[in-house]
């Protein structure tokens, strides 16, 4: 039987990222995709110049619609733009079971825009990360979870993941791409192993939309029933292989979307 996957996320009409993304990455895991939509952003390959919210009511609206005739078999959350609207999603995620949460802590794009008010970080921070299965920060964004300094090493990564999973998530997946050097490891850190998942990184500014990308993958891989480590290793190695694709493509001028 083919899973379905839930992703609430923002939209990006330029196709790289946000729902778009998560629709790609879901169907290439081998899962059902559907989505609802938190806010609609206008962007291109170069940034965002405008967001337009989502009422928080009709976004419930949207994931009761989902609950109320479809068997989800694991959710992905990404923009979730401001305070009302985690409350919202938080609230339409209850009672439905253990169902698999893949929260991707969204905050700022790449081309620096913001994607989450500041003052909603306290709500992601005490309404989502309760119910999430495996968060999903860059190194910036565990560090605002966590009001420390970003992450430098190896051994920070797994020390931030261990004390953002002392905030509720089972596991958190650090992403390592903001270290040093020309490698990019992941490391999986639970309250009991820290699993690390090395791989080199590929020259390219094609790299919009990696994190909705893996965070869809890996809620598509854990919807199929695969534990934590083997849905991010399956997840990374999907992205790697579409940030090593991303050249073939040909659109805009700016950071691009990588190709799946
Ligand atoms: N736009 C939307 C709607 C997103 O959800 C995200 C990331 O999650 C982005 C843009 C940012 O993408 P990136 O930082 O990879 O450019």
């Amino acid at each position: 039987m083919i899973p379905n996957v839930l992703s609430i996320a923002g939209s990006d009409p330029s196709g790289g990222a946000g729902i778009q993304a998560d629709i790609k990455a879901i169907s290439a895991n081998g899962a059902f995709a559907m989505n609802a939509i938190t806010a609609l952003t206008a962007q291109n390959t170069q940034g965002v110049s405008g967001i337009h919210l989502i009422p928080p009511a009709f976004v419930q609206a949207q994931i009761k619609a989902i609950f109320d005739d479809i068997r989800v078999d694991a959710v992905k959350i990404g923009m979730i733009a401001n305070a009302v609207i985690a409350a919202a999603v938080a609230d339409a995620l209850q009672g439905h079971g253990d169902i698999p949460i893949v929260l991707d802590p969204v905050m700022i794009a790449k081309g620096g825009a913001a994607l989450l008010e500041p003052e909603a970080v306290d709500t992601l921070r005490c309404a989502l990360l309760p119910i999430a299965t495996v968060l999903t920060p860059n190194l910036p964004e565990a560090a605002h979870l966590l009001g420390t300094d970003i992450a430098k090493t190896r051994d920070d990564m797994a020390k931030q993941g261990a004390a953002l999973c002392a905030l509720g998530p089972k596991a958190t997946l650090m992403k390592g791409g903001h270290l040093e050097g020309s490698e990019s490891p992941d490391c999986l850190v639970t309250a009991e192993t820290v699993t690390w998942f090395d791989a080199q990184r590929t020259a390219t500014q094609n790299t919009h939309g990696t994190g909705c990308t893996l965070s869809s993958a890996l809620a598509a891989q854990l919807a199929k029933g695969h534990p934590p480590a083997k849905a991010a290793s399956a997840a990374k190695s999907y992205v790697a292989q579409a940030i090593a694709a991303a050249d073939a493509l040909s659109v805009g001028t700016g950071h691009g979307p990588t190709h799946h």
